[in-house]
């Protein structure tokens, strides 16, 4: 992590930016996670759908010097602002942005570790698209799972159709992680915003 104490100041401004322009980025405890996650478990390319600003990207980015990330949005400009940001701290070499919706991109490689923080609606979606890309003993992670606490209030508590029908995708969302035959998922639900960790089950 030192070279986070190298770029404190700009990553600092990075989430300045991200509080007054209402853009939400990964919470402090998920980003410690799911940087250590990749610290610690051999992973060497990650593909991030949501880049928002950059801020998980670069975040990751700095982990390691043998890391590289693919981030894709579809915003054109938070796309903008993530490749100023990527520039500021020179990590051009370590992060590609991808301006596309995830949903109709196509890609060529795979990679360690996909990192899920788009449109929670559309969570089952990405992850069926994606979970091809995913190297063998690979994992994917997904921000978001308890959707700001909404997922354990009963839906009658609900009173925006909009918000109930997004909180039953979240649910439907992890009742597809808990039954996939494919992984196997823990679902960290007291870290951040909760943070759902699916690895691949070992084939027999
Ligand atoms: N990972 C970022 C935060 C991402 S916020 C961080 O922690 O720093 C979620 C982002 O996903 C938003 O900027 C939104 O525009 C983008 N998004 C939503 N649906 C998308 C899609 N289908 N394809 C690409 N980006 C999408
Ligand atoms: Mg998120």
């Amino acid at each position: 992590m030192a070279l986070v104490e190298t770029y404190k100041e700009l990553i600092q401004e990075i989430m300045d930016y991200a509080e007054e322009n209402k853009i939400p980025i990964m919470q402090q405890e998920g980003i410690i996670y799911l940087t250590n996650y990749i610290e610690n478990n051999n992973i060497h390319s990650v593909l991030e759908i949501g880049t928002a600003i950059g801020f998980s990207a670069i975040m990751m980015a700095l982990t390691k010097d043998d890391i590289h990330i693919t981030s894709i949005e579809k915003d054109e400009e938070r796309y903008m602002e993530a490749l100023k940001n990527v520039k500021k701290l020179g990590l051009e070499d370590k992060i590609t942005l991808l301006y596309k919706d995830a949903l109709e991109v196509s890609l060529n490689n795979t990679y360690d570790c996909i990192f899920i923080d788009a449109a929670k609606s559309k969570n089952t979606e990405f992850f069926e698209k994606f979970s091809p890309k995913l190297n063998e003993h690979g994992t994917i992670i997904t921000d978001n799972m308890k959707f700001h606490g909404y997922v354990d209030k009963d839906e009658s508590e609900i009173k925006n159709r909009n918000l109930r029908g997004l909180v039953r995708k979240v649910k439907e969302y992890r009742e597809f992680l808990k039954n996939n035959k494919k992984f196997e998922t823990d679902f960290l639900d007291d870290i951040g915003d909760g943070i759902a960790v699916s690895r691949k089950r070992e084939e027999k």
